[in-house]
């Protein structure tokens, strides 16, 4: 793709430069061109001419005497110690004066020296202006200096672009966007109906997730430009910049319809306007301005608006509204098959092995984005290159999900072996905790290397299944096995470590959820006291209630998670025999894969082992 950027100035280096070009004028230029010539003449010539008549102007000063004749040409000499001077020059007829150049008009004085050096600073700025936009062959802008010019960059060529081959996992938006392709190869179709095309689609989703990707698939597969501009480009230091930036883009659009405009961090200029004082100004009119120029095209001309956020709720109403970006294209994390569809399409750019298990890495890689998913299976290419094979492996993408999903191994670090035995124990405990209790997710590895993130241990939970509705019941099996690391520790060597503490914030925010969100407590019912903000970049919440209610929150969170704390401890008592003979392969292996770990499972449990046992 050809992209052409225009550098950008900042305005204060214009002004910086005005001010140097005035100084310098009024220091060089202007002396030589503005002091009138003095001729400098020996004394004895000035005696002459006044002998002569000839001087009609005399000024003494300190170290020389200044006069004119009666032409008006002035002369100079050297202070000589002349007492009869005066009076000489006084029969002579000459005048005394005390300031003999001939001042200039103060109003031509001030045209010259401030105006001149401005003009000429402004013409030369807009020759070179000029200039560089025929360089880069855009349109000329009217503003001076290119100052408030979009810089949009523009993506003329799209056919070599990506299409929606390209993105995976992501129908329902494919879906909604090509009918936006449709209509930018077939307007006339949709003109006969009489139909009018959405002029803007807001995709909305977490970062990563491929929403650049998709907006440019709209444009590769209309095979139409392609501009591009970031809502932050918008935002400028200087009142009514951005503004102007704004219609310059969709000039710039209206000149090459039909074709695509992208806004990404739509949020930056489209926030919500909340009138408070001080607020900023500049932000509201770059709005203004945007809400303006989308009302103001003829959708029919073929100027598609995508934008990108991924804070939906932060968005000014007014942007929402119908005739503006009336589509919303959700554009969500990928499912298990998104993830194997997303590796697929990334891993036709390397050269891989055969029988690549692409499922097994999806599912290894739960939660991951678009983004990373690339990053993985990149990843999992620089790990064949070190080890110097040439094609990548299915260890290799496995090891990669690690990577990225929990920073790079790092074998050299020791670990004392009691820290080992503990964090082997700990781990074991999560697993086991969540393997009796039947409807909690089978752990599809577990390692002890640690990693550099700090993590000592590290389960891979993995869901055979994913279901978006979780009970009651799932939630608090999900807690008992966030506790049940702590809980193998205090089992085993009655002694509690650091290395529950991430265990505890997650096992937390899922208890305080149930209660304050979900109405899954008995306390409280079906009660919202907290709002979700933020849903795509984390997910802060905010109370909304009083303070007497939020202290008996907290009480009741203690509670919910005590029991499945109480749940898993009992848990791992009863299966004290798997337990100690998992964490021992586990120490000893320092993996133990999902298989191995449900054989021993199995095999050191009395009533299946029996069982399996009798059957053969
Ligand atoms: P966003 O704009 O949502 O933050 P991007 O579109 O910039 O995300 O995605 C960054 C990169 O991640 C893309 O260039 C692409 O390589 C990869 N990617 C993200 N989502 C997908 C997807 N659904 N299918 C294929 N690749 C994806
Ligand atoms: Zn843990």
């Amino acid at each position: 793709m050809n992209e052409v950027k225009k550098p950008r100035q900042p305005m204060i280096f214009y002004y910086v430069l005005a001010i140097v070009a005035i100084i310098l004028f009024n220091s060089l230029v202007s002396p030589l061109l503005f002091s009138p010539r003095v001729t400098e003449v020996t004394y004895d010539e000035f005696m002459t001419m006044t002998e002569d008549k000839k001087v009609a102007e005399v000024m003494v000063e300190d170290n020389q005497i200044m006069f004119s004749d009666a032409e008006g040409n002035l002369y100079k000499t050297g202070l000589m110690d002349d007492p009869d001077l005066t009076s000489r020059l006084y029969a002579s007829g000459a005048k005394f004066s005390s300031e003999i150049v001939e001042q200039m008009s103060p109003l031509l004085s001030f045209l010259i020296s401030w105006l001149l050096p401005l003009a000429l600073m402004i013409g030369l700025g807009q020759y070179f202006s000029k200039k560089l936009v025929e360089k880069a062959g855009g349109g000329a802008g009217s503003m001076m200096f290119g100052m408030g010019k979009s810089n949009a960059k523009v993506y003329v060529k799209s056919t070599s672009g990506i299409k929606f081959d390209d993105v995976a996992g992501e129908d329902e938006a494919n879906e909604i966007l090509s009918e936006i392709v449709d209509f930018l190869h077939n307007p006339k179709k949709y003109e006969e109906i009489g139909a009018k095309m959405p002029k803007g689609a807001l995709l909305v989703g977490p970062p990563g997730t491929g929403k650049t990707l998709l907006a440019k698939a709209v444009a590769g597969e209309a095979n139409v430009p392609f501009f591009s501009i970031s809502g932050s480009e918008f935002v400028e230091m200087f009142v009514g910049m951005g503004a102007a930036k704004v219609r310059d883009l969709f000039k710039q659009a209206n000149e090459k319809a039909p074709c695509i405009v992208f806004i990404d961090e739509v949020d930056a200029i489209g926030g919500k306007r909340d009138g408070r004082i001080g607020g900023n100004d500049e932000r509201e009119q770059t709005l203004n301005q945007l809400l303006t120029e989308m009302d103001g095209f003829e959708g029919s001309k073929g100027v598609v608006i995508l934008a990108a956020t991924n804070r939906p709720e932060s968005l000014d109403p007014a942007l929402l509204r119908p005739g503006r970006f009336d589509r919303r294209v959700p554009v969500e994390l990928p499912d298990l098959q998104g993830r194997e569809a997303i590796l697929k399409v990334h891993a036709k750019k390397v050269q891989l092995q055969k029988n690549i298990d692409f499922a097994a890495v999806a599912r290894a890689a739960s939660g991951a984005s678009g983004a990373e998913l690339a990053n993985i299976v990149n990843e999992a290419a620089l790990r064949a290159v070190r080890d110097g094979r040439r094609l990548v492996t299915q260890a290799d993408l496995e090891e990669s999900v690690e990577v990225i999903i929990a920073c790079y191994q790092k074998k050299n670090r020791v670990m004392s072996d009691k820290e080992k035995m503990v964090v082997a124990y700990h781990e074991i405990g999560h697993a086991l905790v969540a393997a009796k209790q039947s409807e909690s997710a089978p752990v599809h590895k577990i390692t002890i290397i640690p990693r550099t993130n700090g993590a000592l241990g590290y389960t891979m939970q993995v869901e055979e299944n994913e279901h978006f509705l979780l009970t009651k019941e799932e939630l608090e099996n999900k807690i008992a096995t966030f506790t049940g690391g702590r809980a193998a520790e205090a089992l085993i060597f009655g002694q509690i470590t650091t290395g529950a503490s991430n265990d505890i914030e997650q096992a937390t925010r899922l208890a305080r959820a149930m209660i304050t969100r979900y109405g899954m407590s008995d306390e409280f019912g079906m009660v919202a006291m907290e709002q979700l903000q933020n849903q795509y970049l984390g997910g802060d919440t905010t109370l909304a209630c009083s303070n007497e209610t939020a202290n008996h929150i907290d009480e009741v969170v203690r509670g919910q998670i005590a029991a499945p704390y109480d749940k898993a401890y009992r848990i791992l008592q009863e299966n004290l025999q798997q337990l100690h003979a998992l964490a021992k392969y586990l120490y000893e292996h320092e993996t133990i894969t999902g298989e191995e770990f449900m054989d021993i499972l199995h095999k050191t449990t009395p009533q299946i082992a029996a069982a399996t046992a009798a059957q053969q």
